[in-house]
């Protein structure tokens, strides 16, 4: 029988109401776990249960809380066939991404799940999301980092959330399903991880100075020289369509070629969801090649964040970053096959 260990990191799924509104509460959840007739049987893995010491709503985590992640399951990886981390929705696709990245030589299933409806409320969808990651963990035919969310196993630096509302919260428009679990759980195995980088080890993140930015028509280029500071070491521009940006390319291409040259590593991605970038589409999308862009192609946007992260960890030279992001990694973005 195949042995699981079950991470509580916070999030809905173990929140509890107060006056100020849902709220992690471990001891509910612990007690509210062992108490869960459904995983005693026979069909469910043996399991462990771990919490990280303290439990978040996941819009506070950070790189650091990556990290305590990564090593709780670097600590227990030869003890356990699979890990199953409960966390937050808001920031668990950033979250999966990064633990892609950080544990490299990954040769077990790592499903992150969690709910839109507290464990503690009559609707809640956290039972079965639970239940569905604990099987696919003790399973163990996904090698990978993945989301289980509302019935579909999606690879975690694919995924997106996008749904604050409906229990299918997340969705990875630009890669199949590695599963869905309807009456059975139907695996993908086409989808899964291919490649797996040597031993297994665990690579911790440096706190990186990042940012994100959304275009949008009209935007001024004061904008952008307030955000290229010589501290910034990357952003993801989330640019329109395929890669093109607004504004006067004479007016930017020196902003951001100054930028390029401080060590800035600039990612370009897609406000689209569907989407892949390519800058010499359009005359659009060219001024930023020429800046030193470099293209995120499929890539989410949380997949570019953590991607950045993990390189800058690596990596002290922006030029090895902007050579590797543009390279497919853990399976984060479809090959580019002419580069
Ligand atoms: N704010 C919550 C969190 O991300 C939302 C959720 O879990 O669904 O922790």
């Amino acid at each position: 029988m195949s042995r699981i260990l079950l991470l509580h990191t916070g999030g809905t799924i173990g929140m509890t109401r107060t006056e100020k509104g849902y709220r992690p509460d471990g001891k509910y959840f612990r007690e509210a776990v062992f108490h869960m007739d459904s995983l005693k049987t026979k069909d469910m893995p043996e399991w462990e249960f771990m919490e990280t010491p303290k439990l978040l709503d996941s819009s506070r985590m950070k790189a650091s809380d990556w990290n305590l992640i990564g090593s709780a399951i670097a600590e227990n990886y030869d003890r356990f066939d699979g890990f199953v981390v409960l966390h937050g929705t808001d920031t668990m696709a950033y979250t999966a991404s990064a633990l892609s990245f950080m544990l490299k030589g990954l040769s077990k299933p790592v499903i992150l799940t969690g709910s839109q409806i507290p464990l503690c409320e009559t609707r809640s969808d956290g039972r079965d999301n639970l239940i569905t990651s604990m099987m696919i963990a003790g399973d163990a035919k996904v090698k990978e980092v993945c989301i289980y969310f509302g019935g579909l196993l999606l690879r975690g630096n694919r995924a997106t959330k996008y749904s604050a509302d409906g229990m299918q919260a997340f969705v990875s428009p630009n890669y199949a399903p590695l599963a869905t679990a309807g009456i059975s759980i139907q695996y993908n195995e086409n989808s899964f991880l291919a490649h797996r980088s040597g031993k297994f080890e665990c690579r911790p993140f440096a706190e990186v100075p990042i940012a994100v930015m959304k275009v949008f028509p009209g935007i001024q280029k004061e904008v952008f020289e307030s955000i290229f500071t010589d501290k910034l070491k990357g952003i993801v521009l989330e640019t329109f369509g395929s890669g093109n940006m607004p504004g006067d390319p004479e007016t930017l291409l020196p902003i951001f070629a100054k930028a390029a040259d401080n060590g800035t590593v600039i990612t370009v991605c897609s406000q689209c969801l569907q989407a892949t970038v390519d800058m010499n589409a359009y005359e659009a999308g060219s001024l930023l090649r020429s800046a030193g862009a470099v293209s995120g192609r499929d890539m989410t946007t949380e997949a570019a964040v953590a991607k950045l992260h993990y390189l800058f960890s690596v990596y002290q030279d922006a030029d090895q970053v902007r050579f590797n992001m543009e390279r497919d990694i853990r399976g984060e973005m479809s090959q580019k096959l002419d580069l």
